[in-house]
């Protein structure tokens, strides 16, 4: 039995005061959702608030982005250490607008893995196809590059997002068929390089222009273990209905 997972990706939104005003409203909204994992993921500058402001409840506070070595001369970067430090339990790792705008690839996405993992962070593992028309393959290609060189071990504490690139931020939602399908073929991928039982344990989140109204049908999808959320996480209400479905 999967733990439904619903995670936050504010992106580079939000400051200190707009953050401790979310989790005022937020808390009292969710507090009786027993059902499902919740995760926020604030910018770097935000994490410390969003951790004093979930202490003592049920949400965890992750990152967005980490740099794949422990700590050194690499200006401007985060390491998964510090993150930890700082009360963090999760952390994106190659999110479509990393790999687009940063220049992130399947092989950097590999490194900040193991990375997250080495700092005892779980990281959330995005993949996704740029168009619509060709997600089996693309699909195939990153798993084999980002996921596939995991070890055993190291596979069983990843949580996979499976996010099209057409659908993040448009609007454009997949159909839960074309979500359950992608699903189903990262899981066979999994269970080929790890066996059965590891990719029947995998959580696949899906991501991509999720709301309020359309979340429902999604989630009824059994092969969808929860969501990863931009535009409707950034406002308390539209995004505890999302997590209290
Ligand atoms: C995201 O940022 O991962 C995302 C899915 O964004 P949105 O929900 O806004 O499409």
């Amino acid at each position: 039995m999967r733990t439904p997972l619903i995670v936050g990706n504010w992106k580079m939104y939000k400051d200190p005061a707009g953050t401790t005003s979310f989790f005022e409203s937020f808390r009292p909204l969710v507090e009786r959702s027993r059902h499902c994992e919740i995760v926020i993921c604030p910018s770097f500058l935000d994490l410390d608030t969003a951790v004093s402001a979930t202490r003592g409840t049920r949400i965890q506070i992750g990152a967005q982005n980490l740099c794949w070595a422990k700590e050194g001369a690499f200006t401007g970067e985060v390491s998964g250490p510090m993150i930890r430090t700082c009360g963090c339990s999760h952390v994106i790792v190659g999110h479509s607008e990393r790999r687009r705008y940063f220049g992130e690839t399947d092989e950097s996405v590999l490194k900040k893995t193991v990375a997250a993992l080495d700092a005892g962070l779980t990281p959330i593992l995005c993949v996704g196809e740029l168009e619509k028309k060709n997600a089996e393959a693309v699909l195939a290609e990153q798993f084999r590059c980002a996921i596939g060189a995991l070890s055993d071990g190291q596979f069983r504490e990843i949580i996979i997002a499976y996010e099209p690139v057409w659908a993040i931020g448009t609007g454009e939602t997949a159909t839960p068929e074309i979500a359950a399908d992608a699903h189903r073929l990262i899981r066979a991928r999994a269970k080929c390089s790890f066996g059965a039982d590891a990719a029947n344990n995998v959580r696949i989140l899906y991501g991509g222009s999720v709301r309020p109204d359309n979340a429902k049908d999604l989630m009824a999808r059994p092969e969808i273990d929860g969501f990863l959320v931009g535009g409707a996480s950034l406002n308390p209400v539209s995004f505890a209905s999302i997590v209290n479905l």
